[in-house]
């Protein structure tokens, strides 16, 4: 097999860790980033669950907005679990009024959608794309996507409602693949880098 891709987790706030291993898992090499200059290193990025509020707060401080909007412009692969799916929202609903997304898909994202019924909870998620049964998602305070434009595909969907989105090169889930050491998901967004490179 061709080299490892390098992709990279960011670091500001979140569960790090957790994506760092699953991507070990599927055969990336996996670094947390945090500055602008990790940034450009990696070939790709994961934004983990966490709280997106205080992402968007870290990453102006950090001087991180407006690099990593800049990537995802230019097509660098990216995968966001939960508050990285909040992230990567073109349009972003019930969000604070100061919160920055990224953009990156075309879709309205509605934050903390299923936290109001149902603070945390698992399902079992057929995805397209992803082979041996449906993957086991963990939902907490869960965005959903409301709706998607065009050029985006849905690839997932609970009780209804969006929770897995692509847009090309950009993935999102409303749920935590990294929490159950089911790699699958990230096996399938090593694929996507490997193929964008
Ligand atoms: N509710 C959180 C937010 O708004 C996301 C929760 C999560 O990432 N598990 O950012």
């Amino acid at each position: 097999m061709s080299n490892p891709p390098v992709i990279g987790v960011l670091a500001l706030q979140g569960d790090v860790r957790e994506h760092l291993i699953a991507l070990a898992a599927a055969d990336a090499v996996a670094r947390p980033v945090r500055r602008p200059e990790e940034l450009a290193e990696v070939d790709a990025l994961v934004i983990p669950g966490g709280e997106s509020t205080t992402m968007s707060k870290l990453a102006v401080l950090f001087g991180m907005l407006e690099p990593l909007r800049e990537r995802v412009r230019a097509g660098m692969p990216v995968y966001g679990t939960c508050a990285g799916m909040i992230m990567l929202a073109d349009k972003l609903l019930d969000g604070r009024d100061d919160q920055e997304t990224l953009g990156g898909i075309d879709m309205i994202v509605r934050r903390n959608a299923f936290g109001r019924q149902n603070e945390s909870f698992e399902a079992k998620i057929d995805f397209a794309g992803i082979a041996g049964g449906p993957v086991e998602g963990v939902f907490i305070r869960a965005p959903w996507v409301e709706s998607v434009g065009a050029s985006a595909e849905v690839l997932a969907t609970y009780d209804g409602h969006t929770v897995a989105v692509r847009q090309g090169n950009v993935l999102a889930t409303s749920f935590h693949p990294e929490l159950t050491g089911d790699d699958r998901v990230h096996a399938y967004f090593v694929d996507m880098v490997r193929a964008a490179l």
